[in-house]
């Protein structure tokens, strides 16, 4: 399309994706992941997702994913939110280390972060045991609701059959030495890895930075404990699975912050008798000014966290 801008074409390719007498073909061509690898240490290259909400416009692409150059091959943590960023995944991973994937580790469940693993060989993707039965659990469901979300961006896209467990210990990889310590709080299994010859320490979603935390399967007092076995572990840089890479610990301590805020104001408001529509209309304070999709992701929480409250603190009809 001579002429056209991407911005142009992107638009003509979701005004087709309404049209289906218009050839599949001409979209799937459209739909493209623009990965750019940033080095944060020696061999091993971060490709920062959007600090946006899962969007038709951005396919899904707003998960950190990491990309690890051994003698052995390319290792990545997460593998991205489709079978289509998956296959590009794949290509930059090669592209960067000259080598093929020969490990894809799974942090959790979530389709921002493990539905792009499909593209890879079954024997390559190691997942803990929890995880890989909650993909066998609710992954139909999780990927059904990506495809009512992400649209085209997600064709090809089936629930990945991770084909090796990630259990705790310590895994060599060439000259990589990954340490897996599988906790919770975040999701029912939420893997952390911390890779021995750079320091750098992967804590999955349970750790956002300068992002909302998500909590659609938190449980938050496990997510607390999480997060001081992990203040625990020294390290030279922080991976977050959303938000900048950083020396330090300011993302465990954000991300703590940001649930004891949420977690309060929800119990406060409940106290008050407020409904899920008022609740939600509550302002945030101040310190989260700074932290992107903030009032969208404390809407869900709202939604997420009052039944459960209910449930606990509401009497019991059924046995008066
Ligand atoms: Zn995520």
């Amino acid at each position: 399309m001579p002429g056209t801008s991407r911005r142009e074409a992107l638009a003509l390719g979701f005004a087709a994706a309404a049209m289906p007498m218009l050839a599949g073909g001409a979209r799937a061509a459209v739909l493209k992941y623009t990965l750019n690898p940033v080095a944060i240490a020696p061999g091993v290259w971060t490709i920062y997702g959007l600090p946006e909400p899962i969007t038709s416009k951005n396919g899904g692409a707003i998960a950190n994913i990491t990309i690890f150059d051994t003698s052995e091959g390319a290792v990545l943590i997460d593998a991205g939110p489709s079978h289509r960023y998956g296959e590009a995944l794949k290509a930059k991973a090669t592209e960067l280390t000259g080598k093929p994937v020969v490990r894809v580790y799974l942090t959790h469940y979530h389709t921002d972060h493990v539905l792009g693993a499909t593209a890879f060989e079954s024997g390559t993707v190691s997942a803990g045991k929890t995880l890989t039965a909650d993909l066998k659990k609710v992954g139909n469901d999780l990927t059904n609701a990506m495809y009512r979300v992400a649209g085209d961006w997600m064709r090809g896209t089936d629930i990945p059959t991770p084909g090796r467990e990630a259990a705790e210990g310590v895994e060599t990889v060439g000259e990589r030495r990954f340490r897996l310590l599988p906790l919770a709080g975040h999701t029912s299994e939420d893997l952390c890895l911390y890779e021995e010859s750079t320091g750098l320490l992967f804590p999955g979603d349970l750790v956002f930075l300068d992002r909302a935390a998500t909590t659609p399967d938190a449980r938050i007092d496990t997510w607390r404990t999480s997060l001081k076995t992990l203040g625990g572990i020294d390290h030279k840089l922080l991976v977050p699975g959303h938000g900048p890479v950083e020396a330090g610990t300011r993302g465990i301590a954000q991300t703590g912050r940001w649930l004891d805020t949420v977690e309060a104001q929800i119990n406060d408001g409940f106290e008050r008798g407020l409904d899920i529509t008022e609740l939600m209309a509550v302002p945030l304070p101040s310190w989260t000014d700074g932290i992107a999709v903030a009032k969208y992701e404390y809407a869900r929480s709202v939604m997420h966290l009052m039944p459960g409250l209910e449930v606990a603190r509401l009497p019991r009809l059924t046995r008066v």
